[in-house]
């Protein structure tokens, strides 16, 4: 019998692979050596972080339903599997479809998951407004460091948290990024922008999220 390999079409390493594993969908023998649930098998490749993002992706969810008392829809659900793929991308969805039930998901879901978040939004009141949502998630005082109408002894204790990067999400209005873009921490996981319209108005807000 003549046995057909196929150059280069391991779904998982990028290498040869038969035409019987090739049809049942699975990577090759070199990755996985026995037939199975690819996702259970796996220890690296490309098909690996596949199933590492559906799961994460399923974690997600679950904090979604917690936090918003609903199911999470397909276009929230393709938003969180860009952001788990690690792409940046603009939402440029009309209001209503559910944005920032998305984004403070997320930032829920990173921040269970020690990741720093960052969410930038137009105005004091909708910071104020947003940090009492991201405790209806779960979030509490010591996790959220949020930059609103503050007494100057408040200003103080948050600037030197701030400084030592005391915090998994920070909140502030894109006016606060811009004006202290220099002591604010540069590796976030994710960065969530409410309101993109004023934001995009300021040319320096973008390369400073950039
Ligand atoms: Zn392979």
């Amino acid at each position: 019998m003549i046995k057909a390999i196929f150059s280069k079409l391991c779904p998982n390493c990028g290498g040869d692979i038969s035409v019987e594993r090739l049809e049942k969908g699975l990577p090759c023998e070199k990755c996985m050596p026995k037939e199975g649930d690819p996702c259970k098998s796996l220890k690296e490749g490309t098909l690996w972080e596949v199933c590492q993002v559906e799961k994460e992706l399923l974690e997600w969810v679950e904090e979604f339903r917690r936090g918003v008392s609903a199911e999470p829809w397909d276009l929230q659900r393709t938003w969180a599997k860009r952001v788990l793929m690690g792409h940046s991308f603009g939402l440029l969805a009309p209001t209503g479809v559910g944005k920032t039930s998305f984004g403070l998901s997320m930032v829920s879901f990173l921040a269970k998951k020690n990741k720093r978040s960052y969410v930038i939004l137009p105005t004091k009141l909708l910071v104020e407004q947003t940090v009492r949502k991201l405790k209806s998630f779960g979030l509490d005082e010591k996790q959220i460091l949020y930059f609103g109408d503050d007494t100057e002894k408040e200003k103080r204790e948050k600037r030197k948290r701030l400084e030592e990067e005391d915090f998994l999400v920070l909140v502030s209005t894109s006016m606060f990024l811009y004006k202290n873009y220099e002591s604010l921490p540069k590796d976030f996981a994710f960065i969530f922008v409410d309101d993109v319209d004023s934001f995009l108005k300021t040319a320096k807000n973008i390369d400073k999220a950039l």
